[in-house]
């Protein structure tokens, strides 16, 4: 039947991990149901280690170590590396660099190891249980991880740290409260497949549904509704594009713990150096997405144009020639403040600094204005088409 050829070898450990956890949980958390009732206790437990293991992926594993988004306090990164080593989604060191690949050759089907373009069951999970020569790790792309003390110590002792913090962990805290078995089958068993499935719905899920607000380079979509189950990392489409940010969810209102996090332990000195790609260039972003639409809008109808579009289609040409001159306006700012910091006259730097500070914000406002214009006109276009359009 299969005539395609011979597939690589399975992952038996990951296969296990994997596939055994949940058939373990399907038998044996409703049985215990049945017999007993879970405690509170236990299920507070289950709440405290689905937040511990979630965010020690995505605060630790995905923002601090993959993306080096920002630096953190021993203690943080500590209790973040044991937290991501509860969630049992391999070490740092494999994790991080095989998603420095993922964020290199997003979608390449032999390159990306987890490319959304094999589908949803292969970016989702399917790529962890066979031994794919796109899974294969290569530490080239991680020499700082190489050199970090915390990442080495957990790679080095692996084995007995994801023992400890899964049995141990659950076994010590089920015999303080006095439900163990609940405890285990809660904040073990059950929160370790909430985690490894939401994480992973990162991969798949956030690469197939949602919008494209930054870029439809590739296929990360921005997703609030993942964004509500995984700490915030549902602001994929904008991940992609400025992977470097600790922010997933750039806008203040949307829904990124992870980012209050990071945010809120920097105020008490524990992280440092969050770096934020300038809103000016988000923005830009923004709005080339916004031209580049109108214009696939546009392009859908032939010469047979009704004269309403035609007029939009104008604007729109207008508007982006606007765009294009703020660009250049900002550009040549930022060339003058590169020279004015490197003028000899010292006392005369401050009053450079004011002026251009004044010039920058009147260009970052002109690039508001060319968003809220260009989200008035795609309406309009929208409206225009589908009132007079005439489809080629
Ligand atoms: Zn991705
Ligand atoms: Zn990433």
């Amino acid at each position: 039947m299969n005539s395609s050829p011979a597939r690589p070898p399975i992952n038996w450990p990951a296969v296990i991990v994997l596939l055994g956890t949940p058939l373990a949980a399907l038998i044996l958390i409703p049985w215990y149901a049945w017999n007993h009732d879970f405690s509170v206790a236990a299920w507070v437990s289950f709440v405290v280690f689905f937040a511990w293991s979630g965010l020690g992926i995505t605060a630790g594993y995905h923002r601090l170590w993959a993306h080096r988004a920002y630096e953190a306090a021993w203690p943080v990164r500590f209790i973040l590396m044991l937290g991501g080593t509860l969630a049992i989604q391999n070490t740092i060191l494999f994790w991080a660099s095989g998603h420095r690949t993922h964020h290199r050759h997003v979608d390449h089907v032999d390159k990306d190891p987890y490319s959304a373009k094999r589908g949803f069951w292969y970016s989702h999970i399917g790529w962890m249980l066979r031994d794919y020569s796109s899974g294969t790790p290569d530490y080239k792309n991680a020499p700082d991880l190489l050199k970090d003390k915390m990442v080495m110590f957990q790679d080095r002792y692996y084995i007995p740290l994801v023992i400890l913090t899964n049995i141990g962990f659950p076994v010590a805290l089920g015999l303080m409260v006095g439900d163990l078995w609940g405890v285990v089958l809660l904040a073990g068993l059950l929160r370790l497949i909430a985690n490894h499935h939401v994480t992973f719905f990162i991969n798949s899920l956030c690469h197939m549904f949602g919008n494209q607000p930054y870029t439809d380079e590739n296929t990360a979509r921005d997703n609030f509704w993942l964004a509500l189950f995984t700490w915030g990392e549902g602001y994929h489409n904008f991940h992609h594009i400025f992977q470097y940010d600790y922010r997933n969810g750039v806008k203040w209102w949307q829904f990124d713990p992870t980012k209050w996090l990071i945010l809120g332990l920097s105020k008490v000195g524990l992280t440092r150096n969050l770096k934020r790609i300038p809103a000016f260039t988000i923005r830009k972003a923004e709005v080339a997405m916004k031209f580049k639409r109108a214009e696939k809008h546009l392009a859908t109808y032939g010469h047979d144009m009704h004269e309403d579009i035609v007029q939009m289609r104008q604007k729109i040409a207008q508007e982006y020639e606007a765009f294009s001159a703020t660009l250049n306006d900002w550009a040549k700012l930022k060339e003058q403040s590169i020279e004015a910091k490197k003028a000899a006259v010292a006392e005369k730097i401050h009053q450079a600094d004011l002026r251009l500070k004044t010039e920058f914000q009147l260009v970052e406002q002109r690039m508001l204005e060319h968003s809220a214009r260009m989200e008035t006109m795609m309406l309009n276009l929208k409206r225009c088409i589908r009132r007079h359009a005439n489809p080629v």
